[in-house]
């Protein structure tokens, strides 16, 4: 946390910020920190003050700023060929959907777009046309899971578990239905784990029931609630999940969009529970956010029907950016670092380290939870332990405040429900050192105990 040496300029740029830029789902009269440079774990402001990136940017970071070989393998790809669309093929797109697949571990036919939202709605998209032309065009609705983030774009808004993040753009697609999340700290059933029955999975049949088996055409849900809250089910729950969707006939739809790429610990989020998706979007990790890319990879079954030329089936989808060439050299050159330098096993070790770490805190008066997953974490800040009542707005603001004071970057996550906006997340980069971490965690233990300094808990 050296060299906090002003950038000339801080005080310009954010009042051109202020005139100019819109934030994204920000307050307007926040002021932004205005990054200027990233250097493995760690960003500059404007200001010159150094901080730990702790979220990864958006959960997306994983191989760290500064990375030469991703900068030079754009370059070099910027000097053959500017663009060229994905209705033809080009070799990194090629080279970059074999690579998906051996991560995959199974045979995949991999369709690029921009963003994590757009490679849901090209799963559904996908979901519908097949069964149109498979015999059972009625099969059209998805279920997702309250408190579920897919996206911020309609199709993945509607998938969207969130309210609040709804609410002013109402009506938004038809067909999306919402069962209560496996939250084993606040079970939606009142059930405790051990002793249930897996309620929140039985609620996916229930669903699917309800609707009607022939009017559905997916589940979809990431391998465990990132932003809605680090919401991680029990190991169970996704291979009774994968179970349902055969007996039915419905597609399992996995959003690895945060959870892919070594942030699990595993390849894929779905390999921590053994399941095979018949859908998997991925987006973030795929390039670690050097440039915008995802994909969304169909089970190679699901293809056959939109090959067939004479049907004239073939996805009626395209959009201009999707598989991008610097876009796909950049995450070879990203997967790359990954496989060479042990990143997900890397990621796995951070998060057993870090769990460890923040043990102490598990006690704490305002700590009801600890919830990890690989290497991202989530701290559920309560008002008391026995009351589980969510921390209200100004405890949140404490701790992230006093974390950025001590130079580390943390997230709020949970539900947007008023009040319930209430989980301190971490997704360090997967390069994080070991002295890193015992930063991060000292950082946070601090931060929370700073709550208590001051006040005396009821
Ligand atoms: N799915 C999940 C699980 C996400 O976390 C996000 C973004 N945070 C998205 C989809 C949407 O991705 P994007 O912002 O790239 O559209």
């Amino acid at each position: 946390m050296s060299g906090e040496q002003p950038v000339s300029g801080a005080e310009e740029w954010l009042s051109k910020d202020r005139k100019y830029v819109w934030h994204h789902i920000s307050p307007h009269n926040d002021n932004p920190l205005i990054f200027v440079s990233g250097d493995g774990c760690w960003i500059t402001d404007a200001e010159g003050k150094r901080y730990f990136d702790g979220m990864s940017g958006l959960w997306c970071v994983n191989v760290g700023h500064g990375r030469e070989t991703i900068a030079r393998a754009a370059y070099e790809q910027m000097k053959t060929i500017a663009y060229s669309p994905m209705m033809q093929s080009h070799v990194p797109a090629i080279e970059l959907a074999e690579k998906i697949n051996e991560w995959l571990g199974s045979d995949y036919r991999i369709f690029y777009s921009n963003s994590g939202s757009d490679a849901n709605e090209v799963a559904f998209k996908i979901a519908r046309q097949h069964f149109h032309q498979n015999g059972e065009p009625s099969r059209h609705k998805f279920i997702a899971r309250h408190r579920a983030y897919h996206g911020s774009s309609f199709g993945a808004l509607s998938a969207t578990g969130q309210a609040q993040r709804k609410l002013k753009y109402e009506p938004l697609g038809a067909g999306f239905e919402h069962v209560p999340p496996p939250y084993c700290y606040r079970c939606p059933f009142g059930q405790t784990y051990g002793n249930c029955k897996l309620e929140c999975a039985e609620a996916i049949e229930d669903a699917i029931n309800w609707e009607g088996a022939d009017s559905v055409a997916g589940v979809i849900m990431e391998p465990v609630i990132t932003g809605g809250g680090m919401i991680v089910p029990p190991p169970e729950y996704l291979p009774k999940v994968r179970e349902i969707c055969d007996k039915y006939g419905v597609l399992l739809i996995i959003d690895e969009v945060i959870c892919g790429f070594g942030r699990s610990g595993e390849r894929f989020g779905h390999h921590n529970y053994g399941v095979v998706p018949d859908i998997v979007t991925m987006a973030k990790g795929l390039t670690s956010g050097y440039s915008p890319l995802s994909a969304t990879a169909v089970r190679a079954g699901l293809y056959d029907s939109f090959k067939a030329k004479e049907a004239n089936s073939h996805f009626r989808h395209v959009n201009t950016f999707g598989g991008n060439q610097v876009s796909c050299a950049v995450a070879l050159a990203n997967l790359a670092i990954l496989e060479e330098e042990r990143l997900v096993e890397r990621s796995a070790y951070l998060g057993q380290e870090l769990g460890q770490r923040l043990q102490v805190l598990r006690t704490h008066p305002h700590v009801g939870d600890i919830r990890l997953f690989g290497s991202a974490c989530g701290i559920e800040l309560v008002e008391d332990h026995a009351s589980k009542v969510p921390a209200a707005a100004d405890k949140m603001l404490s701790v992230i405040g006093e974390c950025r004071r001590r130079g580390l970057l943390v997230g709020k996550n949970g539900d947007t429900v008023p009040g319930f906006n209430n989980i301190i997340t971490l997704c360090p980069p997967l390069i994080t050192s070991d002295d890193e971490l015992e930063f991060i965690a000292g950082t946070v233990i601090a931060a929370i105990e700073a709550l208590t300094a001051s006040q005396p808990v009821s």
